[in-house]
C-alpha cells in the first residue's frame, strides 16, 4: 500500500489540477459561446428582416403583380414577394402598420406584442410568460394611403441560443469525465513507469542493509535522470560505507593480531615462570619481560587511539594560523640527540612561515618522521631536517643516510601496521607513518618519499 501511495497521490494530485483546468476552460468557454451566440442570433435575425424589405411592394391603386401575393388595403394593394420568409430557423417575421395591425406573416407573440407600437428601427428584447425574446423592427419607409407607415417585426426566441448552449453543455459533461479518466488512466501507467525504479532501489538498499554482502550495488540504469542520479548517490555512500567498514574491520583484526604477540609473551613467561620455585633473580628477570611487553602494549594502544580519533574524527581537531616555523623547529629541537651521540643532527628552518593547521598534529607529524630517521638511520646517521617554500608553498623535509627503504616496500610502509622485517630489531607499532598520512591529509599537503637501498631516505610534505 504504501509503495502504492506516491503513484496514487500524484496521479491524485495531477487528476485535480486537470480537473481544475478543464472546469475553469469549460466555464470560460462556455461565458464566450454564450455571448457569441447571443449575438450571432440577434445578427440573424436582423439579417432574416433586412432580407423581407425587398419583397414588399405597395401600390396606392388597387392592382395586382403576377406571382406576388397581393393584399388590398386602403384603395391600393400590397404585394409580397413570394420569398418572403414568415417563418426561417426559429426567426418570425410580420409585416405591420403604425398602429400594430399585423398585416402578413408569422408571430408567436402577435397578441402579445401588438400593443406595443413602433418607434423606428431597433432591436430590443421582451420577456412573455417567462421566456426572453429578442424583437427588430424595421421601418419599411413606405406610407400607406390612410398616413400609416408599413413595418417589419421579427421575432427569435433566446431559447434558441441557449438550445444551442444546452447541447454543447451536455457533450461537454459527458466528455471531460471521460478525459479526466482517461488522463488519470494515462497519468498513472507513466507515473508507475517513472518511479519503477525507485522500487528497484528500494529492493537493492532493502537487500544491502538485510544481508552480508555488503559488494551488492543499485542498477542506476539511464544514470541521466533523477532516479538514475539518486541510484548512483545512493552506490557512492554504499562504497563509502563498505570501505568504512572493511577499514574498520581490518584495523580490528590487525590491531588484535598486534597485541597478541606481547600478551602471548606475558602468558608464556608468567607461566614458564610460576611452573616452580625460583630465585630472585629469575623472577626480575620474568618482571623485566612482563614489563617490557606492558610497554609495548601501551606504546601500541596509545598509537592506535590516537590514529583512530584522527581517522574517525578529524575535525576535532581545531585548524588555526600558526606558526610553522616555530613548530618544526621546536619539535626538532626536542629530538636532537645528547652532544656525545655519534649523529649529525642538522636543522634548517626558514622563519617565519606560517600555515592553517593544528600545531599538535603538525608537531606529531614531524616528530614520527624525525624519531623514524634516527631510530632507522644508524647509529652514526645524518638527520637533516628542513623547511623551505617552494613556489610560495610551505615544504618539510626530514632526510636520512641510513639504509633506505626497497622500491617494493615504499608504499607498504604507509599502511597501517606494516613494518618491514629488516626493522624487526627496533621497537615500533607500525603506525607512525599511517598518522603522518592522516596528518597530511588533514591539512591538504602531500606526502612523497624519496629513497634508496644503502643511501638513505628523504621524507617530504608539501603544503
Ligand atoms: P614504526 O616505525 O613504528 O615501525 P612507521 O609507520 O613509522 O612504524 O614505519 C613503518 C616502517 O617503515 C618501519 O617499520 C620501517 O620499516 C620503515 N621506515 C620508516 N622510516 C624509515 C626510515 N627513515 N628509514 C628506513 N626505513 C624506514
Amino acid at each position: 500500500m504504501k509503495k502504492k501511495s506516491i503513484r496514487f497521490k500524484l496521479t491524485l494530485w495531477f487528476c485535480a489540477a486537470l480537473a481544475l483546468v478543464v472546469g475553469l476552460t469549460f466555464a470560460a468557454v462556455r461565458i464566450a459561446s454564450s455571448t457569441v451566440l447571443r449575438a450571432t442570433i440577434r445578427d440573424y435575425l436582423i439579417g432574416a428582416v433586412e432580407e423581407n424589405i425587398d419583397k414588399i411592394g405597395y401600390s396606392a391603386e388597387p392592382g395586382e403583380v403576377e406571382g406576388d401575393i397581393n393584399i388590398p388595403y386602403s384603395g391600393g394593394a400590397l404585394h409580397i414577394d413570394s420569398g418572403f420568409m414568415d417563418i426561417m430557423n426559429d426567426v418570425f417575421t410580420a409585416l405591420y402598420t403604425d398602429d400594430g395591425t399585423m398585416l402578413y406573416g408569422e408571430n408567436p407573440l402577435a397578441k402579445k406584442t401588438s400593443e406595443i407600437s413602433f418607434s423606428g428601427t431597433r432591436l430590443w428584447n421582451i420577456k412573455v410568460d417567462g421566456e426572453r425574446y429578442d424583437i427588430y423592427d424595421r421601418d419599411l419607409n413606405i406610407k400607406l394611403s390612410d398616413g400609416q407607415e408599413l413595418w417589419i417585426r421579427g421575432i427569435v426566441p433566446e431559447t434558441r441560443s441557449t438550445a444551442q448552449l444546452g447541447e454543447i453543455t451536455r457533450l461537454s459533461l459527458f466528455l471531460l469525465p471521460l478525459l479526466i479518466i482517461i488522463a488519470a488512466a494515462v497519468g498513472y501507467i507513466i507515473v508507475d513507469r517513472l518511479l519503477s525504479p525507485l522500487g528497484r532501489i528500494e529492493a537493492a538498499a532493502e537487500e544491502i542493509s538485510k544481508g552480508d554482502d555488503l559488494h551488492k550495488r543499485i542498477d542506476e540504469g539511464d544514470s541521466s535522470d533523477e532516479v538514475g542520479r539518486l541510484a548512483g548517490a545512493f552506490n557512492r555512500m554504499f562504497d563509502r560505507l563498505e570501505n568504512a567498514f572493511e577499514s574498520e574491520r581490518q584495523f580490528t583484526s590487525d590491531a588484535s593480531h598486534e597485541l597478541r604477540t606481547p600478551t602471548s609473551v606475558i602468558l608464556a613467561q608468567t607461566e614458564y615462570t610460576l611452573e616452580k620455585d625460583r630465585d630472585v633473580e629469575e623472577y626480575k628477570e620474568a618482571l623485566e619481560v612482563v614489563g617490557r611487553q606492558g610497554r609495548r602494549m601501551k606504546m601500541l594502544i596509545d598509537d592506535m587511539l590516537d590514529y583512530t580519533r584522527m581517522d574517525q574524527d578529524p575535525g576535532r581537531y581545531t585548524m588555526e594560523s600558526l606558526d610553522l616555523s616555530k613548530v618544526v623547529s621546536e619539535t626538532a629541537e626536542q629530538l636532537r640527540p645528547v652532544p656525545e651521540s655519534p649523529v649529525k643532527y642538522i636543522v634548517d628552518i626558514e622563519p617565519d612561515i606560517a600555515i592553517d593547521g593544528n600545531e599538535l598534529l603538525i608537531s606529531r607529524m614531524v616528530q614520527n618522521l624525525i624519531s623514524n630517521a634516527l631510530r632507522y638511520g644508524g647509529e652514526d646517521a645524518t638527520v637533516e631536517t628542513r623547511l623551505f617554500t617552494e613556489g610560495g608553498k610551505p615544504v618539510i623535509t626530514v632526510r636520512d643516510d641510513g639504509p633506505g627503504i626497497a622500491p617494493e616496500e615504499q608504499e607498504k610502509i604507509f599502511d597501517r601496521f606494516y613494518r618491514s622485517d629488516s626493522s624487526r630489531s627496533v621497537q615500533g607499532t607500525g603506525l607512525g607513518l599511517s598518522m603522518v598520512k592522516k596528518i597530511a591529509q588533514i591539512h591538504g599537503a602531500e606526502v612523497s618519499l624519496e629513497s634508496e637501498p644503502g643511501k638513505g631516505s628523504c621524507f617530504r610534505i608539501s603544503f
